[in-house]
Formats: C-alpha cells, sequence, structure tokens
C-alpha cells in the first residue's frame, strides 16, 4: 500500500522503516538533504517556508532537481488560510511550476482556500500533472483538475464524521483519480484506516481500493 504524502522525516512522526512505500515530500531546504535518504522523494518549497527562502534557494533547488532524481516537486503550492505574504506564495508557487515543465515531473501541491489560483495557474502549465493532496476544495474544483488530468489525495480527516463535503466529494471521485496519504499524522501506519473508510465510502472491497490507489500512484510518479 503506498502512501502517497508522508513527512516521514519529522522529529514527532513514528519512526519507520526507511523503505515504507510513501512519497516523502520536503518542505524547504532545511529538510532537502534528509528526505533523500528515502526511496521516494520530493524537493520543493512549501508556501509556509517562503518567507525563509530566497532567490538563490530556488537555484540550489533547481540544482537539486536536475541531478538528484527526485520523483515530484513538492510540496509547492498557496495557502491563503495562513498570514503569509501572497506576492512571494505566488512567487515560489510559479517559480516551481516552470520547473516542473521544464524537467517533465509531476508536482505534489498545498492547496487551502487557493484552490481558484491554483487552478488558473495550472491552466498556463497544460503538460504538468500532480497531486493536490489534502484535498480541501469544493466538488466543482475537484471535477475541473480531474479534468486537467490532477489527482487528489486524502488523508485521516477523511475519517472524521463532520467531515461531510469531503466525504460526498470522496464518494462521487473516480478511483482512478484518488490517492491516499497521512501527511504529518503522527502515525503513518494509520494509512489502512484511511483506505477502510474511502473504500466504505465507495461501497467496494479494500483490496480493489489499494490496488486502484496504488496504481495511481505508480502511474503518476512513475515507479518502479
Ligand atoms: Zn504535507
Amino acid at each position: 500500500m503506498i502512501n502517497s504524502h508522508a513527512h516521514l522525516d519529522f522529529d514527532d512522526m513514528q519512526a519507520i522503516a526507511q523503505n515504507a512505500v510513501a512519497i516523502v515530500p520536503s518542505v524547504g531546504s532545511q529538510n532537502w538533504n534528509i528526505v533523500q535518504s528515502y526511496p521516494y522523494f520530493a524537493l520543493g518549497i512549501h508556501p509556509w517556508m517562503v518567507e525563509h527562502h530566497d532567490s538563490q534557494d530556488l537555484e540550489r533547488l533547481e540544482y537539486l532537481i536536475k541531478c538528484n532524481n527526485p520523483i515530484a516537486i513538492g510540496e509547492c503550492g498557496l495557502d491563503y488560510a495562513k498570514n503569509i505574504n501572497k506576492e512571494k506564495q505566488l512567487h515560489f508557487f510559479t517559480a516551481q511550476l516552470a520547473m516542473a515543465q521544464k524537467y517533465d515531473l509531476p508536482v505534489i501541491i498545498h492547496s487551502v482556500k487557493s484552490t481558484e489560483d491554483v487552478i488558473f495557474l495550472l491552466k498556463k502549465y497544460q503538460k504538468i500533472k500532480g497531486e493536490i493532496h489534502g484535498f480541501s476544495g469544493s466538488e466543482q474544483q475537484a471535477n475541473t483538475l480531474i479534468k486537467m488530468g490532477f489527482y487528489l489525495g486524502f488523508g485521516i480527516q477523511i475519517t472524521n464524521p463532520k467531515s461531510t463535503r469531503l466525504r460526498e466529494i470522496v464518494k462521487n471521485l473516480p478511483l482512478q483519480s484518488l490517492l491516499i496519504e497521512t501527511d504529518d499524522h503522527i502515525v503513518p501506519q494509520d494509512l489502512s484506516i484511511v483506505a477502510e473508510e474511502i473504500a466504505k465510502l465507495k461501497q467496494i472491497s479494500l483490496k480493489k481500493l489499494i490496488t486502484q490507489c496504488d496504481n495511481n500512484a505508480i502511474l503518476l510518479f512513475g515507479l518502479s
């Protein structure tokens, strides 16, 4: 079972074998090195971290992407729920989209209260594919992103009965567009709880759900 988004390198997360099947994204220059000890890592600058980075960091990021073969660029994106300079967020996100296009890599996108702008920008980079991880937009936005060939990732929040809108979106989402993840949840092994809940919502067997989500991750990230 492939965890499409897990910050396994964070200190407060349970120790997990390095060969765990997970996509391990970075959040900025502070963990570009350590994520590379996992077989499937991504390199990027998280929108929460943009104020601690500059154009030199973008140059270094591009150098590492060129030399070290990450499976994706990320995590990058926009977060308008946080009080972080919007221009700076847009600058770093756009720069990383340009790198994804240039090096033909998928992107792992963090988007909170910003999905309209994310869609707007992605339309300018039509060749790019990727994942909107921890999807929190509307059903309409979900459909738009799927049509653009994007995958939507869902995590432990789906198990909360109060997440009614999210649960409805997952229920109606085509299986071919779905990814499962645990993000910064303290127990990455809880991925099976996410899978069970989504299988229940979609009224399919757990096996079918896991097989399809694994295939989606393999296809998107070119895993071998
Ligand atoms: Zn994350």
